[in-house]
């Protein structure tokens, strides 16, 4: 086990060592289920399924977190104009959160907590902070004290100095000590209890800040100490310097061991891809603009480094379009295909080479996009070395071996093609209609059609059922 990943706390790449061997504890920053997920936010949420398909690769039992903010100021906002509750305003995009990491095949973390159902944890947390002197109430409102916790700043490298400097000047227009000082709990005003976004605490009846909710309830479900914490790189500050200090300052322990962000997504201009009304683009907007949701995953994972910007266009998009054709083209040629008479021993040793470096290229700080440019280039090699019938048993399970292990992480080859099971009922259909006029030969001809595509035909009492032909099972 070799794994580097590039520590923000640390500024450098590190062996990844974990608390427990062979265990990973992970803690994702969340959807805010406000409104439905942009891609700058689907970016950073399938760079977390990399990051835990990948540490399954290498060997460890992953734990994840993902919290789900199902409170805040834009969801009592909108619930208000809306007219309901905050828990009846958020339900559509709560599912419409699933529903997307579905189709984006994300794999699902093991827990999702939701804010509103960790109210006591938090509440736990804050009487903790102001019994050290850590918190202190303003006018009903409980704030987190920065001055009392002298390593704030260090995870973005923050320079302290202009902080202070900043807080003299503003200071007097809040009821607070320090402009910097951050809500833990805000006092419920009127028309809270009508949304459903207000709690009892001993400190008065109100709802949670933004940042004690992911303190809280990564305690709850990892522990005090806990392994990864990642987000995208606009939550470091001042979310994420906000989480560690108000944990450490709560539990008298370091908080997590590494932290990992991902790069902010750029919109290209001009090119309108968002139909609504917030300006953001959605998956919903990409999969109505006749984007398959495979490209946008492939695009979103492996078409730059996690810690890379991208841009997403349309163009970028039938890119990666073309390139998951091209790894699914392959992989199915490959294992449709008989091992050949001969072996080219070469091309056997270029296959293992390149299952080496693809799998050096992701221990190496989730370089996907490097192990991904082995791989095309060897499908190229390996392309016409099927044509010319050089690849023997050997080189033929390395290539299938290979193939897994890509997607592992992609998942983009196995997955089923959109629309391919309407294809196929209607080919199946089409064979009922041959075999009913006794047309066998026809009726055989779209079989083996549909064998080509990888799917194997099993008739059954209740009539024809399909399968995908997995790899091996051939
Ligand atoms: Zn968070």
């Amino acid at each position: 086990m070799a794994l580097k990943l590039h520590n923000t706390l640390t500024g450098t790449k590190d062996l990844f060592e974990p608390l427990e061997p062979g265990h990973a504890g992970m803690y994702t920053c969340g959807p805010t289920v406000w409104n439905f997920a942009h891609v700058g936010n689907l970016r950073a949420f399938l760079f977390y399924d990399l990051l835990r398909r990948h540490l399954q690769v290498v060997g460890y039992r992953v734990n994840h977190v993902m919290n789900v903010t199902d409170i805040d100021d834009r969801i009592l906002d909108q619930a208000m104009h809306a007219g309901t509750t905050i828990g009846d305003y958020v339900k559509p995009y709560l599912s419409a959160f699933f529903e997307d990491m579905a189709t984006l095949r994300a794999q699902a973390a093991e827990h999702y907590p939701r804010a509103t159902e960790h109210i006591g944890d938090m509440v736990a947390m804050i009487s903790a902070l102001l019994e050290h002197g850590h918190a202190y109430i303003a006018e009903g409102d409980v704030y987190f004290r920065i001055a009392s916790f002298p390593a704030y700043g260090a995870l973005s490298r923050l320079d302290r100095t202009g902080l202070r400097a900043g807080t003299r000047v503003a200071a007097d227009k809040y009821d607070k000590e320090s402009v910097s000082d951050f809500a833990l709990w805000k006092k419920a005003q009127p028309g809270d209890e009508q949304l459903g976004a207000a709690w009892d605490a001993p400190f008065g009846r109100g709802r949670p800040g933004w940042h004690i909710e992911c303190s809280a309830m990564s305690k709850r479900y990892l522990g005090d100490t806990f392994d990864i914490h990642c987000g995208g790189i606009d939550l470091m500050f001042p979310h994420h310097e906000n989480e560690i200090a108000q944990s450490e300052a709560a539990n008298h322990q370091p908080f997590a061991r590494v932290w990992l962000h991902s790069e902010h997504l750029a919109e290209a201009g001009g090119e309108k891809m968002s139909k609504s009304a917030g300006g953001f683009t959605t998956l919903r907007d990409l999969v109505a603009g006749g984007h398959d949701p495979l490209a946008v995953r492939f695009f979103l994972m492996a078409n730059a480094h996690y810690r890379a910007r991208i841009r997403l266009s349309n163009d970028a998009l039938y890119a990666a379009a073309e390139q998951v054709r091209r790894l699914r083209d392959f992989a199915g040629r490959v294992r449709r295909s008989a091992p050949g008479p001969s072996e080219d021993q070469a091309l056997v040793q270029r296959v293992a080479a390149v299952r080496a470096g693809y799998r050096e290229a992701l221990d190496d700080d989730l370089n996907l996009p490097q192990g991904i440019g082995l791989v095309f280039e060897l499908i190229r090699e390996a392309n016409a070395a099927l044509d010319e019938g050089r690849v023997g048993e050997r080189g033929h399970s390395e290539l299938l071996a290979l193939m897994d292990e890509v997607d592992a992480h992609v998942d983009v080859i196995g997955a089923d093609e959109p629309g391919l099971a309407d294809e196929v009922e209607r080919l199946i259909a089409e064979r009922e209609a041959a075999r009913a006029a006794r047309d066998f030969a026809r009726a055989d001809r779209l079989r083996d059609e549909l064998r080509e595509r990888g799917i194997a035909l099993e008739d059954s009492k209740e009539g024809v059922r399909w399968k995908r032909i997995r790899v091996g099972t051939e």
